[in-house]
C-alpha cells in the first residue's frame, strides 16, 4: 500500500522522524515548555482552583512535570505497535530513525565494512543476544528509566551510540539484524503480516534477502512451546485420570 509513496517521501518522513526524535531527547535533558504546559490551568496541567490535591488526608502542592517521557511510551512507542499491526514491519524499517542513524558512518563513507558470517558465534546467536538485550532492556525500563527523564534521555543516547558503532564496523544493516533489541518485538507484532502488508513482502520466493525482523519466526515458536505448550500439555496430563494416578504415586 505505502509502496506508492515515493522513496523521497519516506526519507523525508524518516529524516522529520530523526530530527524529532533528537528534539524529544534534547527535551530530557531540558525543557522549559512542559513546566509552562504542566502548571495548573494551564492546557496540560490540573484545572484547581485550590492549587493541591487530596492524598491521604493531606493536601499536596501540584508540581509541573516533563512530558517527554509521557510522549515517549505513551505516544511514540503505541504509534510504533499499531503501524507493525497495520503495515508489518516494512513501513516501520523504512522510516526508523534508529536504523538512519546506524547508518551514518556509511553514508559519510568511514564504514569498515566487516561481515557477520552466518557460522560464527554472532551469525549463529544473535537471536539470543537480541532477546538478552530486549529482556535487559525491559528491566532497566521498569527498575530505572520509566519516569526519570535524565536516565531515559542518558539511556537513548547510548542505544543511538551503540548503533552507530555497530554501523561503523559491520557492513550493510547489521544493527537491525544481528543487535536490535526491538527485532524481537517487530516480529511478534507484524507477523504473519500486517493488515494492510504488501503481498510481494510475505512471498515465499523473494527477490530480495529479508531483514532479521522476520527471522524470529523460529525463535518466537520455541518460545511459544517453552512457554505456553509446555504447561498446557503439564495441565492437560496432570488432569487426566493416568496423570491423576502418577503424581499421586509421587506424592506419596
Ligand atoms: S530492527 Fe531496530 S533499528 Fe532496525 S528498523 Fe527495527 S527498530 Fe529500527
Amino acid at each position: 500500500m505505502f509502496i506508492k509513496i515515493s522513496g523521497k517521501n519516506i526519507e523525508r518522513t524518516q529524516l522529520l522522524l530523526v530530527v524529532g526524535w533528537l528534539i524529544l531527547i534534547v527535551s530530557l535533558f531540558y525543557d522549559p515548555i512542559s513546566t509552562y504546559l504542566t502548571q495548573p490551568d494551564r492546557l496540560f496541567g490540573p484545572s484547581s482552583g485550590d492549587l493541591c490535591f487530596q492524598f491521604q488526608g493531606e493536601c499536596q502542592p501540584f508540581i509541573t512535570y516533563g512530558l517527554g517521557p509521557r510522549i515517549f511510551w505513551g505516544m511514540i512507542i503505541p504509534l510504533i505497535i499499531i503501524s507493525l499491526l497495520t503495515f508489518g514491519h516494512e513501513l516501520w524499517r523504512s522510516v526508523c530513525p534508529l536504523s538512519f542513524l546506524s547508518q551514518i558512518p556509511r553514508k559519510l563513507g568511514i564504514q569498515r565494512k566487516y561481515i557477520i558470517h552466518k557460522n560464527s558465534w554472532l551469525g549463529r546467536n544473535h537471536y539470543y543476544l537480541q532477546f538478552a538485550l530486549l529482556f535487559i532492556g525491559l528491566n532497566i525500563r521498569l527498575l530505572l528509566i520509566n519516569s526519570d527523564r535524565l536516565l531515559l534521555g542518558l539511556f537513548l543516547l547510548l542505544t543511538i551510540f551503540c548503533a552507530i558503532i555497530v554501523g561503523f564496523l559491520w557492513d550493510g544493516k547489521t544493527f537491525c539484524n544481528y543487535f536490535c533489541p526491538f527485532a524481537c518485538v517487530e516480529y511478534i507484532f507484524s507477523e504473519p503480516s500486517g493488515v494492510f502488508q504488501l503481498e510481494t513482502d510475505t512471498k515465499k520466493v523473494l527477490p530480495m534477502s529479508q531483514s532479521a525482523c522476520r527471522k524470529w519466526k523460529k525463535m518466537v515458536a520455541k518460545l511459544v512451546i517453552v512457554l505456553v505448550v509446555n504447561p498446557i500439555v503439564l495441565i492437560s496430563i496432570q488432569k487426566h485420570p493416568i496423570g491423576l494416578k502418577l503424581s499421586n504415586q509421587i506424592e506419596h
